[in-house]
């Protein structure tokens, strides 16, 4: 999904152990594999910086890592922090449209979740 000017979630909870659901303003009802929004983590520890690669090696993330606490960060993003003690990444709204894999946003089925 794309994240407009003024769109934003309204409302944060999950759908079992591993999926994140996301009320957007706009009333579209977001899900996000836990994991994979672990993986997509935009910080600089997960993502070099200078060249934008991923440095986070999917390997040391453990499949049961679950969001321990979530908290607004200013009116863009959200700040997640998680299980294995990953605390440093900012997920902006955009970033959370983008991860969306609900069934409207995942057309063909292939949910990353
Ligand atoms: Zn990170
Ligand atoms: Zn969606």
């Amino acid at each position: 999904m794309e994240v407009r000017d003024g769109l934003s979630p309204v409302g944060l909870g999950q759908d079992g152990p591993s999926v994140l659901t996301v009320d957007w303003s706009n009333g579209h009802q977001g899900r996000l594999g836990v994991r994979h929004l672990r993986l997509a983590c935009p910080c600089a520890q997960c993502v070099d910086e200078w060249t934008g690669e991923k440095t986070l090696d999917p390997d040391s993330v453990p499949d049961s890592v679950r969001p321990i606490s979530i908290d607004p960060v200013g009116l863009y993003g959200i700040q997640i922090e998680w299980s294995d003690g990953h605390s440093t990444g900012i997920y902006t709204y955009e970033t959370l449209g983008k991860l969306c894999a609900c069934p409207d946003c995942t057309p063909t089925g292939e949910t990353p979740i």
